[in-house]
């Protein structure tokens, strides 16, 4: 029978604050000027989880009045005493790891397991990495400033860890934040807040606004936001890029991918198929650096899409809380109805796809792993992000040809390489338009290594020394005869 994970302590917790949840602005939760709030659900049960308060443009406008009037406190402590507030916070998420994970789930739906194992885990770690970098700023950063006011908008596909990659760099360097958290998924945000008052952050230098594109719109139009960190579509980057352009904001952007996933004669097959799995399956394929494009070559391509098959047969799919499943639910209607319509429009146009048999609760939002073999380079469905549990293979002869057919697309985030000759994984590594390459492997994430795009993935890093300075402005300090300040 299903194994269960416990949601009675979340449950709680919608009931402690009787389902209805404020901005937290300058360290209190307050009500939204025009009193309006949205609606959130569990997308695997479609269960009314909370209603939250719908940010406007006059609570933009309080929260960064409340983030600047925390900057000169805050930028104005040591490395050392910022760092202590970090640690605090990565002690105390880890204290409540559980809460979170069953939080992210019910509010997600990624598996219990992914949150539980890899979600906040990774965030705890982030927090822990960017400690280290606050007690490390004056030696490694000596001639720096903070940026100022951040405003950070951030996607629904991790919450928070998403969170914690924009918070974590932005505090430690001596930031002030206003985050706006996606829609679908604003509760482990608002979960965060109250932790950060526990370990007594102080007032202003971190606060959550709630609501949809129109809130992020106005905290990007901000006149008093000295940053914009953004992570979601390329269609949204883009609008922020011309919004942002002709003003003095420093801006971050990650955005969208089709990352290739290749697959050499030589490679372990059975390894390569589980990196499929790890690669396109991990959170219902809502990963921007999905390996959403396999490419394989010939002499094994028939092998290949065998084994595939068969491991796809045996994936778990149904109730995100239940530890034995691999696949969850996917996070909206919408997000639903946009797979359901690029598959159908694949079928139409004649493709191979292969389903497994999808035996989920009916009242959820789920859709069955998806495998379209053959698919001509230049079709939508190789070249547009799906952004579900979709993926695609095509074939390949030679090494040229792989790398043609993985740089023939408008994105550049990630790529997986698969052959057991290191030479072969290293000349293609050189040749790829991405910001991450992983060998032998994929969707593998550390806080100390920068994450991010090139060409329409988006630009600027997240995680590790070059994520610092996207938080940072460099100062040269001339001054004939005196110590070097800091
Ligand atoms: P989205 O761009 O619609 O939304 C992302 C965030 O931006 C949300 O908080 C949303 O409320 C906000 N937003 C929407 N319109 C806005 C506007 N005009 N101005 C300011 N903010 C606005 O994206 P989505 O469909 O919710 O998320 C999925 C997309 O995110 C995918 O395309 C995926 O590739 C991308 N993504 C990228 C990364 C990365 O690191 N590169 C990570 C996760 C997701």
């Amino acid at each position: 029978g299903p194994c269960l994970e416990a949601a009675a302590p979340v449950h709680s917790w919608l009931d402690a604050h009787a389902h209805s949840f404020r901005h937290f602005i300058h360290g209190e939760f307050v009500a939204p000027a025009q009193n309006e709030y949205f609606e959130v659900f569990n997308p695997a049960t479609e269960e009314r989880l909370a209603r939250v308060a719908h940010g406007s443009d006059a609570d933009i406008d309080q929260a960064v009045a409340a983030a600047r009037q925390a900057l000169p406190a805050w930028s104005g402590l040591s490395g050392h005493q910022r760092a202590r507030y970090l640690y605090a916070i990565a002690r105390h998420l880890q204290k409540h790891a559980r809460f979170f994970a069953v939080l992210e789930t019910m509010d997600n739906g990624k598996t219990i397991r992914e949150s539980r194992d890899i979600d906040i885990p990774l965030v705890v770690r982030h927090f822990y990495h960017h400690a280290g970098w606050a007690q490390l700023l004056d030696s490694e950063f000596p001639a720096h400033q903070a940026v100022g006011v951040c405003g950070q908008i951030v996607p629904w596909n991790f919450p928070l860890l998403m969170l914690a990659w924009k918070v974590a760099p932005a505090l430690a360097a001596g930031n002030t934040v206003v985050l706006k958290p996606a829609e679908f998924t604003p509760l482990t945000a608002l979960a965060f807040a109250e932790l950060c008052v526990e370990v007594g952050l102080p007032a202003g230098v971190l606060n959550i606004v709630t609501g949809d594109g129109h809130t992020g719109a106005s905290l990007v139009n901000h006149a008093g936001v000295d940053k914009i960190a953004f992570t979601g579509s390329t269609a949204v980057g883009r609008l922020i890029r011309r919004a942002t352009a002709g003003t003095d904001k420093k801006l971050s952007l990650e955005l969208g991918g089709k990352s290739p996933f290749i697959v050499f004669d030589d490679a372990d097959l059975d390894a390569a198929v589980e990196g499929v799995v790890d690669s396109i399956w991990f959170n219902q394929g809502q990963v921007c650096c999905a390996g959403s494009r396999i490419l394989v070559q010939e002499s094994v391509a028939a092998r290949f899409g065998d084994k595939l098959r068969a491991r796809m047969r045996k994936l778990r799919i149904g109730n995100p809380l239940d530890k034995s499943n691999d696949v969850g639910a996917i996070v909206d209607r919408v997000q639903l109805q946009r797979i359901r319509q690029m598959v159908e429009s694949g079928r139409a146009d004649g493709l191979s796809c292969w389903q497994t048999a999808l035996d989920a609760p009916s009242s959820g939002h789920f859709f069955a792993p998806t495998f379209f073999e053959d698919v001509p380079a230049a079709h939508a469905l190789a070249q547009e992000e799906i952004f579900g549990p979709v993926v695609i293979s095509m074939g390949f002869r030679t090494l040229d040809e792989a790398v043609a057919l993985a740089n023939h697309s408008r994105y550049g985030l990630a790529a997986s390489l698969w052959s057991e000759n290191i030479d072969v994984c290293l000349t293609v590594a050189a040749q790829l338009a991405a910001g991450v390459v992983w060998v032998n492997g994929a969707n593998m994430f550390d806080a100390a290594a920068g994450f991010g795009g090139y060409r329409e993935s988006g630009f600027g890093r997240e995680g590790g020394r070059e994520g610092m300075h996207e938080y940072l402005v460099p100062k040269w300090l001339h001054a004939p005869g005196a110590q070097q300040a800091q």
